[in-house]
């Protein structure tokens, strides 16, 4: 019983922790049950139809990833899941990438923090292809920055959407005046 309450105070704390730092990126964190995330092989095929301009092109997106049937199955490792939220007025296509690239930076950070606290299975991810690189490494050259590139949880297959309007963030599609930005922190 000590220990269960003193793993739940662990949690607690450790929430606090990464709302404060999702807080210095302007974002929010939703916690989530692993279970709750939907993923499913019809998102990946979105990634295709209409196809997106990283499909093939960027070695952390389909189809350079591995099938969802075996996502799935790997979520099951992960115990407790955050939903990062980033919210801004509408913006212009090529404005994009740049709170894009916040997000990628603010989930690194509160996975390095997780790492950090001992939560080796930390594994942070954010929307978007990769856009560290002007283009990316050729399939047979290693990635330029492993250790910030990450694949987008659309690209795997996690329906992103439904997973926010569960958690009642309101997603629209098309966008109106608001804009959301996700990444999801898997521990
Ligand atoms: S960091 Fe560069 S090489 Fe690595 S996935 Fe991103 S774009 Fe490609």
């Amino acid at each position: 019983m000590l220990q269960v309450w003193r793993k739940q105070e662990e949690r607690r704390n450790l929430f606090r922790i990464l709302s404060t730092k999702a807080k210095e990126y302007g974002m929010d964190l939703v916690p989530l049950k692993i279970k709750e995330i939907p993923v499913h092989e019809g998102v990946r095929l979105k990634c295709l139809v209409p196809q997106c301009e990283y499909y093939g092109a960027c070695r952390i997106c389909p189809p350079n990833l591995p099938p969802v049937t075996e996502i799935r199955a790997a979520l099951k490792y992960f115990s407790q899941g955050y939903l990062a939220v980033l919210k801004c007025p509408a913006v212009k296509r090529e404005e994009v990438d740049k709170i894009e690239m916040v997000l990628l930076e603010a989930v690194g950070q509160m996975e390095k923090i997780c790492w950090t606290m001992g939560y080796y299975r930390a594994m942070g991810l954010a929307v978007g292809g990769c856009k560290l690189c002007t283009s990316c490494a050729p399939l047979g050259e290693p990635c330029r920055h492993p250790y910030r590139a990450r694949p987008s949880p659309e690209g795997l297959g996690v329906d992103l959407t439904l997973l926010a309007r569960k958690k009642n963030i309101l997603i629209k599609w098309p966008p109106e005046k608001e804009m959301i930005f996700l990444g999801l922190l898997l521990l």
